[in-house]
């Protein structure tokens, strides 16, 4: 007989590992407590309009190639990756804006007309970046810390500066440029990793390799479309896949797991891994006594934004919109401020824009333009009905004036996700978008442990653990859980 595992969740994080335990021999059931797969990563489809729910930004393929690879298999079996090019269209305000180019030579131009000497020290910025980014592949990302002295190994101790572990970003990255737009440009991502510029280590520099150096993709179905990708993986490796049943209890004995409790049925398991929130595993479906972490734990995290999201299908098409569209505010601390300290919906926002019609005209009817806009918000605000509908005329009256689009007219479908939505759907955390922030001490062996210290055979994937947050970390994540569940366990 074959040992089974029970996985909670199926977003990217439950369906790969699910799949690689299934590939090392295990019996595997997949619980989703919604009624579609992929998680934060769902399509939600209305009146001709296909949105992706969540993450639209693929990035790092390298790390999705390399995880068919464990299967003998590739990934455009599971779905097409379009290049993205502009990879992106920054506005900066007052009409001034800026297009990322997958031709590195543009790139230069384009920093060299921000101040005199930009174009040389984006190359040095960019060559810093590789370097780091090349060390995290090797060294950091693919790899379990079970304690301290693991991750201040020689390494860190000898190279720790060079690599920007304990430098921040918003500095590091003003020892290159003066200028707001080359400094807005390199650290935007850090929204990415659910953290400010001022408070990430340097070494997320990585992060403009990521983007202006391995490059900007568009899977043909959306993200979305890709998380389905997985799912066909899932059903070849014989995972068995139950949604519409939410996990409500882990039943263990004497330290150890023995079945899952869904609000419909009870499955035994020799070992579990769960991908749902963090959070919500461990104090609400854990009892307090199996729980890792105290409330204090919790209470003293830093928590990632939360997003103010509006879909829009727009029966119109847009003129000054690209595929994916940046606004950075003259002074966005102010923004920062008002997610990471003093938590208050933001009033002049920085936003995200994304178009995906302009890639896929799948997405929308024809003539019609899919719209997708978000504003990082602190978690835990006020989300009634009425704030919803005053932030929601404020921010596209906002967009109006940023962009020139006015995305008030012709508008078709309009649906708002923020704070209510992510308890409602994944449970999380004050409404977080993307679990923890990647401050320093929340990096590494300080993110929530992927094994429980009380229950010995419960795992934890997903953005909330090593290496966080992002569809390739917790692609990474769950590489390296299946590795550890294939030492303990044999495969
Ligand atoms: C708006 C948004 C934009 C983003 N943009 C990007 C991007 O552009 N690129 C990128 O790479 N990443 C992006 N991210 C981050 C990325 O989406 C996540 O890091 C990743 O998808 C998380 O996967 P996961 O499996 O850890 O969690 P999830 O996808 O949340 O999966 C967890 C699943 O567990 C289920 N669950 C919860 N509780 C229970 C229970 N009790 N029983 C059963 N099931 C349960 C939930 O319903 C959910 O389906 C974005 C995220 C958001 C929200």
């Amino acid at each position: 007989m074959k040992k089974h595992v029970v996985v909670i969740g199926g977003g990217f994080g439950g369906l790969s590992i699910a799949a690689l335990l299934a590939r090392d021999g295990w019996d595997v059931t997949v619980i989703e407590k919604l009624d579609d797969l992929g998680g934060r990563a769902r399509h939600w489809k209305h009146d001709g309009y296909t949105f992706d729910l969540g993450p639209s930004w693929y990035l790092m393929p390298e790390v999705f190639e390399r995880y068919f690879s464990l299967f003998g298999k590739e990934r455009k079996d599971y779905y097409n990756l379009l290049p993205l090019d502009p990879y992106y269209k920054v506005f900066f305000g007052d009409g001034d804006t800026a297009q990322l180019s997958p031709r590195k030579e543009e790139n230069i131009a384009l920093f060299e007309s921000f101040e005199p000497g930009g174009g040389e020290a984006l190359s040095r910025y960019m060559q810093q970046a590789t370097y780091k980014y090349t060390v995290a592949m090797k060294d950091f990302l693919y790899k379990e810390y079970k304690h301290l002295g693991e991750f201040f190994n020689k390494r860190i101790m000898t190279e720790g500066l060079r690599l920007g572990i304990f430098k921040k970003l918003d500095k590091f990255v003003g020892n290159y440029f003066d200028d707001r737009r080359a400094r807005q440009i390199l650290e935007y991502a850090m929204v990415f990793l659910g953290t400010n510029p001022v408070d990430a280590p340097a070494i997320y520099s990585i992060m403009s390799h990521v983007d202006l150096e391995l490059g900007v993709f568009f899977p043909d179905d959306g993200m979305a479309g890709a998380a389905q990708g997985f799912v066909k993986l899932c059903k070849e490796m014989g995972v068995r896949l139950v949604t519409g049943e939410e996990v409500t209890e882990i039943v263990t004995e004497q330290g150890k797991a023995i079945a899952v409790q869904t609000t419909k049925d009870r499955y035994a398991a020799d070992v579990v891994v769960s991908s749902a929130d963090y959070h919500h595993i461990d104090t609400a479906v854990l009892s307090t006594a199996d729980s890792q972490y105290s409330n204090r734990y919790w209470e003293k995290r830093v928590v990632a934004p939360s997003m103010f999201i509006v879909y829009l299908g727009i029966n119109r098409k847009l003129k000054n919109l690209e595929h994916h569209n940046l606004y950075f505010a003259e002074n966005w601390h102010t923004h920062f401020d008002t997610i990471f300290k003093n938590p208050t919906w933001p009033e002049k926002p920085c936003f995200y824009l994304s178009c995906i019609s302009k890639t896929d005209p799948k997405s929308a009817p024809e003539g019609g333009e899919n719209v997708f806009l978000l504003v990082p918000v602190a978690p835990g605000l006020d989300d009634s009905d009425e704030q919803r509908d005053r932030y929601l005329a404020h921010v596209l009256e906002h967009v109006k004036q940023v962009t020139g689009e006015d995305l008030t007219q012709d508008v078709t479908v309009q649906r708002v996700y923020t704070h209510r939505d992510f308890i409602e759907d994944y449970h999380a955390f004050k409404g977080t978008a993307l679990g923890l922030s990647h401050t320093l001490f929340q990096t590494a062996v300080f993110r929530p442990t992927h094994r429980s210290k009380k229950i010995t055979n419960l795992f934890h994937t997903g953005q909330y653990t090593h290496p966080g947050v992002g569809v390739p970390m917790v692609l990474i994540a769950s590489e390296i859980i299946a590795e550890e569940i294939k030492n303990s366990y044999g495969s």
